[in-house]
């Protein structure tokens, strides 16, 4: 039976730290959320970030646009923010409407705000290893297994799954703590094979309860990243819970999992970019 890497019960205490790290600081934390359209997941994801950014005593703005907003609107907009002293952290919720080039606006952040790691500066910092500003959700996934004190090093770490916001990121840093890292997706053939080599996997798919016990070794450390909705409209994730966890030594439940870990990043990121960019070691 894997034990529960529990996402949530960490968050919690993670954030009353970083709430009495917020309330030694001679200012509040200002982050700012845009959002585009009316897409419910990302309201639910957006209205989420913001409570516990509140929660810590962090600033939290969200501009909440409609889905027509032009490039140019969107790209001013970022550019307030971006010039504001007051704010520390800005993020766009993504997926944007498909009239938005998202290369095009992840790149307009200022790198030093982008407390979601998205930017190429950022992501090419973490690429060589100097990462200032990291994707949040493999940075909560790598302080879970931490805390569990499941260390990667010389481990087989496969991961499934090559978003430039989950997979890639997650495989540099597990790369970078010294795992033998396998990187999966789509057109890998016999993707079983790949994962059941794994001594951690991590999934990160968006396909509701793909990974069945046939993907897993027995006493794999089992990560699951998907957030998806079933035929009766629950919350699942990518991994098929009942069917691995017997085989796991170690399983992240969906929900309280990988998510309330994402969310404690992106406020430890937006706490370190305002130490960062206001002078503060
Ligand atoms: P994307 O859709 O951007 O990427 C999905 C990746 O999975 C692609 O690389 C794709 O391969 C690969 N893939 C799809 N189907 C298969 C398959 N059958 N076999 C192997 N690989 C496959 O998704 P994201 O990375 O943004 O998100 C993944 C999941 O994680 C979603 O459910 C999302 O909701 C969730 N999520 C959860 C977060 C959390 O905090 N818990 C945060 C972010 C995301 P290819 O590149 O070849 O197309």
């Amino acid at each position: 039976m894997g034990e529960i890497l529990d996402g949530r019960a960490l968050a919690d205490q993670l954030q009353i730290k970083l709430k009495e790290e917020v309330e030694q600081l001679p200012f509040s934390p200002k982050l700012v959320v845009i959002l585009v359209g009316d897409d419910g997941a990302s309201e639910i994801y957006v209205r989420n970030k913001k409570r516990a950014a509140e929660k810590v005593g962090i600033i939290s703005v969200v501009e909440n646009l409609p889905k027509e907003t032009s490039e140019a609107e969107l790209l001013a907009l970022i550019n307030r923010y971006n010039e504001d002293p007051e704010t520390d952290g800005l993020i766009v919720q993504l997926p944007l409407p498909a009239h938005l080039n998202e290369e095009k606006i992840i790149s307009a952040v200022d790198p030093a705000k982008d407390v979601d790691g998205f930017h190429p500066e950022n992501a090419g910092l973490l690429l060589t290893g100097k990462n200032q500003l990291v994707p949040s959700t493999p940075l909560g996934i790598m302080t879970l297994l931490n805390h569990y004190g499941i260390s990667v090093a010389g481990k087989i770490a496969t991961v499934v799954g090559r978003s430039n916001i989950v997979g890639k990121p997650m495989a540099q840093l597990l790369l970078q703590n010294d795992a033998t890292v396998i990187m999966t997706h789509s057109k890998t053939k016999n993707l079983a094979e790949m994962t059941k080599l794994a001594d951690i996997l991590i999934v990160a798919i968006g396909r509701g309860q793909f990974i069945t016990a046939d993907y897993v070794k027995e006493g794999a450390v089992v990560v699951d990243v998907g957030m998806n909705r079933n035929a009766e409209g629950k919350l699942v994730g990518d991994v098929d819970f009942k069917q691995v966890e017997p085989l796991a030594s170690f399983i992240t439940p969906v929900p309280k999992g990988v998510g309330p870990m994402t969310i404690t990043s992106l406020l430890q990121q937006t706490v370190k970019a305002a130490k960062i960019r206001r002078g503060i070691s």
